[in-house]
């Protein structure tokens, strides 16, 4: 269990929970295939014009206009939740999004664990059970990635960090030959050099909120929408979410304004917040890890 002695202030989540994320995915999908939905995988996509009052896309290999595999679909409307490639993939459209991916780390190791989900806010590290033993991780690198070319294994230091911080949080015993914990100060073996570990793409927004709505209202009727920008929130987040857009982009196609009183989309995750004159595409802004205590309440 974690150790209670050094903290000076704690917040438990009663309800907070864990799932194993690729199950939960392929249940949705099941589910949303069972309502209907067609669900087409390792199919690259590319926008395409808005000649009229559909939205065109090219559907094919590369998604790309030479490839004589790619064919043209119309729709009455297209949502892009491509996660770190949203940027890229409405810029082809016009359309700029402050969405930048960032590179985020986790690793699961074999230390028994059937303690709490944890957040460490001093550590910056998180860890919860997992059915092979121990998942921790959080290793923000805040600095803009590049989604075609990213380092997807763990960096070294993010290794040596987690160890320390699951020394503070962890008690002594938990060591992974079963023996008597060493004295404060030795580092236990928990087996975070052989741990599997490797790093993925969060995406990060000027204010931490989500890009959430139509992008192209300002051409007629809305048929482009984006749902991005998770600030490593995202899994969590996307049932809801996925509520959100499948009324609001049936809103926006019935003619409601985004900021209507009866509208399902959500004033603050607003797509278009930061405006064409603030934000271009090309100006930089700080990338902010998402779980952070200190991001949210300094503000107000
Ligand atoms: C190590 C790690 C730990 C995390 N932990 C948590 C957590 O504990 N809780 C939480 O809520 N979130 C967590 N996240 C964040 C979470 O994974 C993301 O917020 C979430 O996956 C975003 O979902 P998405 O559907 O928007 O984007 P993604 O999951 O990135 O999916 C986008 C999809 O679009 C596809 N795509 C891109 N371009 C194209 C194209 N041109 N044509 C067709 N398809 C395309 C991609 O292949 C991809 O499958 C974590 C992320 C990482 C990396």
């Amino acid at each position: 269990p974690p150790r209670p002695v050094d903290l000076a202030v704690a917040a438990v989540a009663e309800g907070a929970g864990w799932t194993d994320p690729s199950a939960y995915v392929r249940a949705l999908g099941d589910r949303a295939g069972r309502g209907g939905v067609a669900i087409e995988t390792n199919t690259a996509v590319a926008l395409g014009p808005r000649p009229g009052a559909k939205r065109h896309i090219r559907v094919g290999d590369d998604g790309a206009d030479g490839d004589p595999a790619a064919e043209t679909r119309a729709f009455d409307a297209v949502v892009v939740a491509a996660g770190a490639h949203a940027r890229s993939l409405l810029a082809d459209a016009g359309v700029s999004v402050p969405v930048v991916p960032y590179r985020v780390q986790a690793l699961v190791t074999q230390t028994d664990y059937d303690g709490p989900m944890v957040y460490d806010a001093t550590a910056d590290a998180y860890l919860r059970p997992h059915p092979d033993g121990l998942l921790a991780g959080d290793g923000t690198e805040p600095v803009p990635a590049d989604p075609d070319d990213y380092r997807r294994e763990a960096d070294d230091w993010f290794r040596e960090d987690l160890a320390g911080a699951l020394d503070e949080r962890l008690a002594r015993g938990d060591r992974l030959d079963g023996g008597e914990g060493p004295d404060r100060g030795e580092r236990v073996d928990r087996g975070i050099d052989d741990a599997r570990a490797w790093a993925g793409l969060c995406t990060a927004t000027p204010d931490g909120d989500p890009l959430v709505g139509p992008v192209d209202s300002e051409a007629g009727d809305p048929t482009l929408f984006v749902a991005a920008g998770w600030q490593g929130h995202g899994f969590m987040r996307a049932p809801a979410v996925g509520e959100v857009v499948a009324e609001g982009v049936l809103a926006s196609l019935a003619g409601a304004a985004f900021d209507g009183p009866e509208s399902p989309w959500i004033g603050a995750f607003d797509p278009t917040r930061f405006g064409s004159d603030r934000f271009d595409g090309d100006e930089a802004f700080e990338i902010v890890e998402g779980m952070s205590l200190s991001n949210r309440t300094e503000e107000e």
